[in-house]
């Protein structure tokens, strides 16, 4: 068996044009390579790899044993390391990337577990899914859609009451847009509420109506009659954990291999332990515990902290939430929304209360994590980190500061001087386009800033909000690249970043936003051997159509956990 040299490494290399990466010495690396002998149980080859690693930052193959990757080279290389044994994969000139990495998600808000999966693009497909959904529900039972959303129909309309009471009469039907503050219900929910025509619209919510009748469209509040009204589908611990079995099979088609549960409950923790003691949890999370929950309470006094366990389920820092939303409109800003002079957004916390939170995290041994979107919100999360840093010594804790939707150079300059991590929307410039009209274009310029981030220094990690946000990695790609969005127009070009650096925000900065950069985040010996095979490399397509790209295969710590 050869012995994988670091001279060949360095021979093996193709291109050098990346810039330093976050995580291991290349002395380390090497090191690591040396000890690699013994045949190797999957080779792949053929391929253009892009490791996101300095080091050899294009090579043609890499070997795997166990979980890990043991090298990373040329074919003949890594042809060398196979014996009989060896499983043979060949790339077919196709791109190999690391696995990508979610670091802000809610893969189960969806609870497609409990409902069909309604993000379909046409009405027509809506009301087939809706019409099977209730072939399999019992008589007077609620059926659930989920993920839906009205934009991106070919029909252009939204869903109707009639179009469900077309195909669901005598079941009620709840379609959830996954916003997750709308929902689309037909006439027999309607009943089963005890809602009329008559019915004034709740405070803080509507029934949207047109010409004296129900649309079926109802908003925030006045969503709750249904929700307490006949009987619901049961969320039971085994329906949770078919939840991450799906969510994780989902995932990972889309070329994910890590994500995050940016506010986990206690049911949610179970539901992770459960799905991976059964084998069905094919991707890796990492777990902030929401920062009122009884989780978080249960952990401190375990004297668990951020950091604890593997590879496959770790607790991540605590969260919190400081203002409203993005896409929503509600996030607290210091200059009011378009043609709203008078609307500058909301704040969910005092200073005093992020000040009292963030205490309370560090002591326990926690890093924190601060929903905060409006550059007002960002200063007073920043105020509270500024604080506990002084006080402490040591390694930079990388608290983090989730969503950091709209910035301004002082808060550039502090983010970095602080060490703090940002997480802004990935997908949002692409895919959100119709909401930053509110914000108009001079405040996009400062909103979702990769570009003002990677020029600062700051390694802002990658963050899809789902279920609000789509997740997949290659329209991050093309989001971040292009800011434009499904229907052309361009938001904030000046936020544009290239092609490598959008990869390596989604691999290696999301490996550094959970402290995992030494074990994934790029392809190279020693790393976890989570990588995807794409049809095309992102660099020689159009990039309107890099969110066409097909994920070929997805392999997580060296098991095929997707192939097309
Ligand atoms: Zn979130």
């Amino acid at each position: 068996m050869s012995k994988v040299t670091r001279r060949r490494f360095v021979g093996s290399s193709l291109a050098t044009s990346l810039v330093a990466p976050l995580g291991l010495s290349a002395v380390t690396q090497a090191a690591r390579a040396e000890s690699a002998i013994g045949d190797a149980d999957i080779v792949v080859t053929g391929g253009r790899v892009l490791t996101m690693d300095w080091y050899v930052p294009v090579a043609e193959a890499i070997a795997v044993r166990g979980s890990h990757i043991v090298a990373v080279g040329s074919n003949a290389d890594i042809l060398n390391l196979a014996g009989s044994g060896t499983t043979r994969i060949d790339a077919r000139g196709m791109t190999v990337t690391p696995g990508f990495i979610d670091a802000h998600s809610h893969p189960l808000f969806a609870e497609e577990a409990v409902g069909v999966n309604v993000n379909l693009p046409r009405i027509e497909d809506v009301k087939q899914a809706l019409k099977g959904q209730a072939a399999k529900t019992p008589p007077g039972h609620w059926v659930r859609g989920v993920m839906y959303d009205d934009t991106i129909f070919e029909d252009e309309r939204a869903l109707t009451r009639k179009d469900i009471d077309e195909v669901v009469r005598d079941h009620p039907v709840y379609v959830g847009h996954r916003g997750g503050h709308t929902g689309v219900v037909n006439s027999r929910a309607f009943e089963v509420a005890g809602i009329t025509i008559d019915t004034p619209d709740p405070v803080g919510g509507k029934f949207y109506r047109e010409n004296g009748e129900f649309t079926g469209k109802v908003a925030e509040h006045a969503r709750e009659p249904f929700f307490n009204a006949g009987t619901w589908p049961e969320m039971t611990r085994a329906l949770r954990q078919e939840a991450v079995k799906i969510a994780s099979r989902n995932m990972t088609a889309s070329g994910l291999t890590s994500t995050t549960d940016a506010y986990g409950s206690y049911d949610d923790l179970v539901a992770y332990q459960d799905a991976r003691a059964a084998g069905e949890m094919v991707f890796r999370l990492s777990f902030m515990p929401g920062g009122n929950s009884e989780v978080y309470k249960g952990l401190k006094i375990a004297g668990i902290r951020s950091g604890f366990g593997d590879d496959w389920l770790r607790i991540g820092a605590v969260k919190y939430a400081a203002d409203g939303s993005a896409s929503e409109r509600t996030m607290s800003m210091s200059t009011p929304y378009a043609g709203k002079p008078d609307d500058y957004g909301i704040l969910t916390m005092t200073q005093e209360q992020i000040d009292d939170a963030v205490d309370d995290a560090v002591a326990h041994g926690f890093r924190v994590g601060i929903h905060a979107n409006g550059d007002v919100a960002i200063e007073m999360v920043l105020n509270a980190y500024e604080r506990v840093l002084k006080m402490s010594s040591g390694a930079n804790p990388r608290h983090r500061i989730e969503h950091c939707s709209l910035i301004n150079g002082e808060l550039l300059a502090r983010i970095k001087a602080a060490g703090v991590v940002p997480a802004p929307f990935y997908t949002y410039a692409y895919y959100h386009g119709n909401k930053w009209v509110d914000y108009g274009p001079e405040k996009m310029q400062h909103m979702f800033a990769h570009r003002s981030f990677l020029d600062a220094g700051i390694p802002v990690a990658p963050a899809s909000d789902y279920t609000p946000g789509p997740y997949e990695p290659l329209m991050a790609i093309q989001s971040m690249v292009t800011r434009k969005d499904q229907q052309g127009r361009v938001w904030g070009p000046n936020q544009r970043v290239s092609i490598t650096e959008a990869m390596r925000i989604c691999t290696v900065h999301g490996a550094y936003a959970s402290f995992e950069e030494d074990t994934k985040g790029t392809l190279a010996p020693g790393k976890l051997a989570d990588f995807v095979i794409l049809e095309k490399d992102p660099h020689d397509v159009d990039p309107d159509s890099i969110v066409d790209i097909e994920v070929v295969r997805t392999v997580v710590g060296g098991n095929t956990v997707y192939e097309a």
